[in-house]
């Protein structure tokens, strides 16, 4: 067993670059990354400016913020101003822009009971401690942080708390990763795959991007020689793609079938909005019949509203790989992370935010 320490060496990664440069001899790579922790370890490690010239790195939707739909965002802004009831949250929802640049934390400013929560667990122990009010939790995120959230809904039963429910806004990678590559125009040769996210799925649900498009999927880890293990990979399997795990050390081929099992418990799969891909057939997380009454869709009657982008806003684009941030006009100019536009700026696992803090302009 290596510490994460051995994957940070200089050495190991100059031999990894070259070995990259020697496979692709002169051959473009044009990869997608889909998981927020990838986009910051990229620019972080300083590995993006050391690449070959060849390899074009496109960050996706890969961060549970950006990818949460306007109309997810109207939604539980509508329902921060419902009386007897408080919002739980994770810290970056509370900045995300909705309709007219309104905001959860706006709302908390205007009195909406909004409280920030470090996991789904900390929500349920605030409904424990509110009983005379509905404690909201907002779940977003990928198959990586749906099992926690599954976990407190069965603990909340369990325990006979009838004020808890919640927002389910999850959304699945396979889906997301099988929209892009349907749109030739996204021009993607290859997915890094998400390491966390791998860890509960395991390699077989993404066997699709080789078998049906002839893609490669590498799934790779966070350190420096992780993603350049990665890439060589991804290069290698360019003639013959298939899907590979490189991150053998925390990722286990089956995935994690406990964790899949509690998610089968109590979610069922459903059509989700998702920013910049628009409706996705089976790509979300929607609670079944048995937790109906811990189901804030049905329980407080939520509907998703139409609503306008947000005005001059490329998130869309961004998530695509269409654009890089810069490209976005408010880029650095009008939206910055103190004063973000859309939510690719906001969350710390934002393209936006990330070519913000770690290029130069
Ligand atoms: S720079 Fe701001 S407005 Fe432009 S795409 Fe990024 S988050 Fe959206």
């Amino acid at each position: 067993m290596h510490s994460e320490k051995a994957y940070q060496d200089p050495d190991l990664c100059r031999a990894l670059l070259q070995r990259l440069k020697n496979t692709l001899d002169g051959r473009s790579l044009r990869f997608m990354e889909v998981c927020g922790t990838h986009t910051v370890a990229i620019f972080q490690s300083g590995l993006r400016s050391l690449l070959p010239t060849e390899v074009t790195h496109l960050s996706g939707p890969g961060c549970p913020v950006c990818v949460t739909h306007d109309a997810e965002v109207a939604a539980f802004l509508d329902l921060a101003e419902r009386d007897s009831l408080i919002l739980a949250t994770f810290g970056d929802l509370l900045r995300v822009p909705g309709p007219g640049g309104r905001s959860l934390k706006h709302a908390k400013a205007m009195g909406a009971r909004v409280e920030m929560v470090y996991s789904p667990l900390d929500a349920l122990r605030l409904a424990m401690a509110h009983p005379g009010d509905m404690v909201v939790f907002l779940g977003i995120g990928f198959e990586t942080t749906a099992p926690a959230v599954a976990a407190t809904l069965r603990t909340a039963r369990e325990r006979g708390i009838g004020n808890f429910c919640v927002f389910s806004l999850h959304k699945l990678v396979p889906p997301a990763l099988r929209t892009l590559l349907e749109d030739t125009e996204n021009n993607i040769e290859a997915f890094l795959l998400p390491g966390h996210v791998s860890t509960i799925l395991g390699v077989e649900p993404y066997a699709f991007l080789a078998q049906e498009y002839h893609v490669p999927g590498v799934i790779g880890g966070f350190e420096p020689a992780d993603i350049l293990l990665a890439l060589c990979r991804m290069a290698e399997c360019l003639q013959k793609p298939s899907v590979v795990n490189a991150y053998p050390r925390a990722v286990d081929n089956a995935g994690n079938s406990r964790a899949r099992a509690l998610l089968e418990e109590v979610f069922q799969p459903s059509d989700a909005l998702w920013r910049g891909l628009g409706r996705i057939a089976q790509s979300g997380l929607a609670l079944r019949p048995q937790y109906a009454d811990m189901d804030a869709v049905q329980r407080l009657g939520i509907s998703l509203p139409h609503v306008p982008p947000l005005p001059g806003c490329r998130c869309g684009d961004v998530l695509k790989g269409r654009i890089a941030p810069p490209q976005c006009p408010l880029f650095a100019k009008k939206c910055t992370p103190s004063e973000p536009v859309g939510p690719c700026m906001v969350s710390t696992e934002g393209s936006c935010a990330a070519y913000y803090k770690y290029t130069e302009r």
